[in-house]
């Protein structure tokens, strides 16, 4: 006979994980089925450390969604009397009409969030590791930090499976058929029936999704860390993570000395190379590391010991960088989860409580319109008149 659940949740990375929980704390009968093990080496939720910030300078429209996205992350702490959420503050550094200076600065006024601006002259003296042109300045989200994602991926699993969740791992889901009485899910390895289903398989969500077939981009992220020169000012007390404006050359994120490896550095999107999700992630080469090699000598001086460790990680990217967090179109039982365009970790803890709010009630009271399929095909119609115009 195929098992019978509530709610099957289809990959178990950050998104998965979180769902998965909030719904076995609700006493739903739920099922996570994942094809490898959490967090592992293909997935887009490894490698020590992800950025969390409130003053959002991609749109203010997040920053409700991360006032509850703190709340939950301190809830899952408490939980699991384990630290996940490290408050470092995050550093904004750039120019001032950058895109990322003035974005944090327009989003904290708007919500009235605290910040403080600081020069050069001020950057040298209280944190050294940095080294700023003329002219740059730093905004501090003294509520930044970062998040520990290997902790909260097996957190978020360890709780569910305490409250009764089925969690199958080494098992890909193959299909997923809605009908009259619910949906069937097909794996390599077995059958089940589920009122309800979630997809949220990362990279791999076009296979499951054919909505999203053209428009979700697996893209490769390259991650390096260096031993620091100066192991003082690298530090977390000395050193917040941080996210720096380079203008045309893109955006850098990198983080202190928090684990053995020391400091971490990243350019965000790297260089936009689409990647096959079924595929080993490419390795890392001689263009990567000279890109990082570079940014480190040049911008955190202090940081620039050796280069230890570099990997190779994935984005999956949505045309307008934003979420897609919805139930699928003529099809409210099956609920999609994007892997977030890059920066979708840190919303992990309130994306899981949605996610479960709309298996369950079929909608949510928090503001999540912006990432409907009607906002993606909204932007992809203004996109077309945009180059036609
Ligand atoms: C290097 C890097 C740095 C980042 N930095 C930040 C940051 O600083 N701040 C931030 O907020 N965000 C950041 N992000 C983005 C963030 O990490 C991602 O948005 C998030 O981890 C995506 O989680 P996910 O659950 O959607 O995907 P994943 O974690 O990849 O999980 C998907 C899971 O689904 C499983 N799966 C796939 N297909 C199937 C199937 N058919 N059957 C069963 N299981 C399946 C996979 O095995 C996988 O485990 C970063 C990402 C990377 C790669």
């Amino acid at each position: 006979m195929t098992a019978q659940f509530d709610v099957a949740v289809i990959g178990l990375g950050a998104m998965g994980s979180a769902a998965i929980s909030f719904l076995a704390a609700r006493g739903v009968k739920a099922i996570g089925i994942e094809a490898h093990f959490p967090a592992h080496a293909l997935s887009s939720s490894h490698g020590d450390s992800r950025l969390i910030r409130l003053g959002y300078f991609e749109d203010p429209s997040y920053v409700p969604l991360l006032h509850r996205a703190y709340e939950n992350w301190r809830a899952l702490e408490g939980r699991l009397r384990a630290d996940v959420l490290m408050i470092t503050g995050v550093l904004q550094i750039g120019k001032p009409d950058s895109k990322i200076v003035s974005g944090t600065r327009a989003s904290c006024e708007l919500h009235r969030l605290p910040y403080e601006e600081l020069d050069r002259k001020a950057m040298a003296a209280r944190y050294p590791a940095f080294a700023l042109d003329e002219g740059e300045i730093a905004l501090l989200d003294p509520q930044g930090g970062y998040l520990r994602p290997e902790t909260a991926v097996m957190g978020y699993l360890k709780l569910a499976a305490a409250d009764g969740a089925v969690l199958y791992f080494g098992e890909k889901v193959t299909a997923i058929e809605p009908d009259d009485a619910g949906v069937t899910i097909s794996s390599d390895l077995g059958r089940y029936r589920a009122r309800k289903v979630i997809v949220s398989t990362g990279s791999w969500i076009a296979e499951l999704v054919p909505q999203l077939k053209e428009h979700a981009n697996p893209i490769r992220q390259v991650v390096a860390w260096y031993q620091p020169r100066d192991g003082f000012a690298t530090q977390p007390h000395r050193m917040p993570a941080f996210l720096r404006d380079e203008g045309e050359d893109g955006s850098y994120f990198g983080f202190p000395a928090i684990g053995v490896d020391g400091v971490k550095i990243g350019r965000h999107a790297h260089f936009m190379e689409p990647i096959d999700p079924n595929w080993p992630n490419p390795p890392v080469n001689d263009r990567d590391t000279a890109l990082l090699d570079g940014f480190i000598a040049k911008r955190l001086p202090a940081a620039a010991g050796v280069r230890v460790n570099a990997i190779t990680c994935r984005y999956t990217m949505l045309p307008s960088e934003d979420f897609l967090i919805d139930r699928m179109p003529g099809e409210p039982r099956v609920v999609v989860a994007s892997p977030c365009s890059g920066h979708g970790f840190k919303f992990t803890s309130v994306i899981g409580e949605i996610l479960a709010d709309l298996a369950m009630e079929g909608g949510t009271r928090l503001p999540i319109s912006a990432f409907s399929f009607e906002a993606m095909g909204n932007f992809l119609a203004s996109r077309k008149i945009q180059a036609r115009g």
